[in-house]
């Protein structure tokens, strides 16, 4: 866990946040290669053999012929969206951008942008590296 500095604003606003410093684990390129790799054998592995299995129980190829590229499409697609997260935040609670009062960031969330909803007043919270320029 390192201390990095992390701006707190709302999805979809111009507005400049407020920037803190929270706990985050930044993953090295061999982490997050490893980590999208695992996902993709998981995910694509349960993908074909639910797309076999779906052949065998229910015998007609239109369902077959959609749920293989499924299968085959849908591994390499998580594992690209688990190569982008950089960074997994630590428990923590933050103020909300609009309302102040505290919401809960859970343990690992990945990142950037990190992205959760205030149970107080429903807008979407947005956390991102202070040091990016977001232009
Ligand atoms: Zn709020």
């Amino acid at each position: 866990m390192q201390p990095t500095s992390v701006r707190i604003g709302m999805m979809d606003s111009t507005r400049p946040g407020l920037v803190v410093t929270l706990a985050a684990r930044h993953l090295g390129r061999w982490e997050r290669l490893r980590r999208a790799f695992g996902r993709m054998v998981i995910v694509s592995t349960i993908a074909l053999l639910v797309s076999n299995f779906m052949l065998l129980v229910v015998p007609a190829p239109h369902l077959h012929l959609c749920s293989l590229p499924l299968a085959i499409i849908l591994g390499p697609l998580v594992a690209f969206l688990a190569w982008r997260q950089r960074v997994l935040l630590g428990a923590t609670d933050i103020a909300c951008a609009r309302c102040g009062k505290p919401v809960a960031v859970p343990k690992d969330q990945p990142g950037w942008p990190v992205r959760m909803n205030c149970l107080h007043c429903g807008i979407m919270v947005e956390l991102t590296h202070a040091a990016v320029s977001r232009d």
